[in-house]
C-alpha cells in the first residue's frame, strides 16, 4: 500500500532530516519536491497547492523559531498536515436511533461494493451486532450469488430475491430485519460503469425509502482521480454520508486517499485492502498519516491482533504451553488465528521501519506450506506426532504438495520448540502465542 508516494516522499524528507540549519531556499527546494511527488501521486492540483502553501507558512515560522531540530520539525508539520487533509480524526459509523439502522452501499461497478457488504458485516458482527445483508444489485445477477455465497463464508444472513426490483427487496428485508431484531441491515446496490441518470434516480429512491443512517460511497483506491471525482458526483446527488476506500492493497500512489476527503468533504470511515472478508480496517489519519511517512502502524496492527484472536482460545493456549501439552493441532489453530489478522505483507507494512528494509521478504509460501502440511496430518498425527513413520511422512507430503524434507523440517522444529518450552516452563510467558518455526 501507498509504497510509491512513501519511497518519493522519504527521498525528499532524508534531505530534510539531514539540515542542520534551515533556510527559506532550501524549505522552498523541498517543498517544490513535494508538491511533485503528491502531482505525482496523483493527488487532485487543488488539494496538492493548499497543502504545500500551509506547509511552507508553518516551516517558516519554525525558523523563527530557531529550533534546534529544524528537519524534524518540518517532517513533523508535513504529518500533521496529511492528519488534517486525510480528515483529522476517524469518524465511527453512525449506528444510533431505532434500529435497525440502515447501512447503503453505493459506488460505480466494479469498485468493491458487494465484497464491502460483508467486510462491513463481519466487522460489525465481530462488535457483537447483528446484521443483515440486502442483495439489491438486480443488474448483476452474479452480484447476488455473490452476496449469497459471502454471507454463507462468513455466517450472516443474506436477504435475496430474483425477479423484483430493488425497492421491494428492500421492503421485504426491512420486514425481515425488525421481525429478527436485526439491528443493522448493509444494503448492496447496482452501480454502472459510468453515473448515468437512470441509476441515481433509482438510488435516490431508495434513500428516500430507507432513510439510511449511512450512505458510504465505496472507491476504488487504484483509479485515483478518477474514483474522487465519481464521489464528488454521487455526493451532489445523494446524501453521502462517508466514504470506503478499496484496493488499497494494489494502490502505490494514495492519490485517492489524500484528496478525497478535501474534495468531497465527507471522512473516509473505512480501508479494505484484500479481497477477503476480513481485509478491511477503520480508517485513523493520524495513523494512515504515520504510514505515509513509514512510521508503521502498531496501533492498527494490534487492533486486528485483538480483532482475530479469540480470547478465550487464547488463553487455553497459553495454558497448554505453560503444562507442556501444546500439540500440532494446537499449531494449526494458532496458524489460523494469524491468518485471520489478513496478508503478512499488509501485516508487516504496519511495522514501523519495515518499509525500509528492503530485501526483507515475507515468506507467505512458508506459512501456506506449513498450514498445508498440517492440513494434510490426521488429528491422530497432530496430537501424536511420534507416529508419523516414513510412510505416513511420504503421504503427508503427497497430500500437502510439499517434500517429505519439508515434512521433516516442521516435525523436527516443532520438537525442537517443545523442549524449548519445557526449559522455560518455570519462567514468566513472555506474551500469547509463539513464534511459527522455520
Ligand atoms: P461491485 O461491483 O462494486 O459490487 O464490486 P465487487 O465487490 O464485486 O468487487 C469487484 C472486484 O474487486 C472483485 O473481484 C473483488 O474481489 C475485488 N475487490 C474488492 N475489494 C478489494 C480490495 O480491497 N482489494 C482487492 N485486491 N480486491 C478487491
Amino acid at each position: 500500500m501507498l509504497e510509491q508516494l512513501r519511497e518519493n516522499l522519504d527521498g525528499v524528507l532524508k534531505k530534510l532530516r539531514g539540515q542542520g540549519t534551515i533556510t527559506e531556499s532550501n524549505i522552498q527546494d523541498a517543498m517544490r519536491e513535494v508538491r511533485r511527488t503528491l502531482l505525482e501521486a496523483d493527488v487532485n492540483f487543488t488539494v496538492a497547492r493548499d497543502f504545500i502553501r500551509t506547509v511552507t507558512e508553518k516551516a517558516l515560522g519554525v525558523r523563527v523559531l530557531k529550533s534546534i531540530t529544524p528537519g524534524q520539525q518540518i517532517i513533523k508539520i508535513i504529518h500533521e498536515e496529511l492528519t488534517r487533509i486525510l480528515g483529522e480524526e476517524h469518524i465511527p459509523l453512525n449506528l444510533g436511533g431505532l434500529p435497525p439502522a440502515v447501512l447503503m452501499l453505493v459506488g460505480l461497478q466494479g469498485s468493491g461494493k458487494t465484497t464491502l457488504a460483508a467486510k462491513l458485516g463481519l466487522h460489525l458482527k465481530s462488535l457483537g451486532k447483528r446484521p443483515l445483508l440486502v442483495a439489491a444489485d438486480v443488474y448483476r445477477p452474479a452480484a447476488i450469488d455473490q452476496l449469497v455465497k459471502l454471507g454463507i463464508e462468513t455466517g450472516i444472513p443474506v436477504h435475496a430475491e430474483k425477479g423484483v426490483d430493488p425497492l421491494t427487496i428492500c421492503r421485504n428485508a426491512m420486514d425481515i430485519a425488525r421481525q429478527d431484531n436485526t439491528n443493522v441491515v448493509i444494503v448492496d446496490t447496482a452501480g454502472r460503469l459510468h453515473i448515468d441518470e437512470k441509476m441515481m434516480g433509482e438510488l435516490q429512491s431508495l434513500q428516500n425509502f430507507l432513510h439510511p443512517r449511512e450512505i458510504l460511497f465505496v472507491a476504488d483506491g487504484m483509479i485515483g482521480q478518477d474514483a474522487v471525482n465519481s464521489a464528488h458526483e454521487f455526493n451532489q446527488q445523494l446524501s453521502v454520508t462517508g466514504l470506503v476506500l478499496t484496493k488499497m492493497d494494489g494502490d502505490t500512489r494514495g492519490g485517492a486517499a489524500l484528496s478525497i476527503k478535501s474534495v468531497t468533504g465527507k471522512p473516509v470511515k473505512f480501508i479494505s485492502s484484500g479481497e477477503k472478508p476480513g481485509d478491511l480496517e477503520p480508517f485513523y489519519p493520524d495513523r494512515f498519516a504515520d504510514r505515509i511517512l513509514g512510521k508503521g502502524d502498531i496501533v492498527s496492527l494490534v487492533e486486528k491482533a485483538q480483532e482475530a484472536v479469540d480470547e478465550k482460545e487464547a488463553e487455553k493456549l497459553e495454558q497448554k504451553l505453560r503444562k507442556n501439552q501444546f500439540t500440532l493441532t494446537d499449531f494449526q489453530k494458532q496458524l489460523r488465528m494469524v491468518k485471520k489478522m489478513g496478508p503478512l505483507g499488509s501485516l508487516m507494512e504496519m511495522i514501523p521501519g519495515f518499509s525500509r528494509l528492503k530485501n526483507v521478504q515475507v515468506d507467505e509460501n512458508h506459512f501456506i506450506r506449513t498450514e498445508a502440511i498440517l492440513n494434510s496430518m490426521t488429528f491422530q498425527e497432530r496430537e501424536m506426532p511420534q507416529v508419523i513413520n516414513a510412510s505416513r511422512r511420504k503421504r503427508i507430503a503427497r497430500g500437502s504438495g510439499t517434500q517429505v524434507s519439508d515434512v521433516n523440517r516442521l516435525l523436527n522444529q516443532f520438537e525442537q520448540m517443545k523442549k524449548m518450552m519445557k526449559k522455560m516452563n518455570k519462567m514468566k510467558l513472555p506474551g500469547k502465542g509463539f513464534n511459527m518455526p522455520r
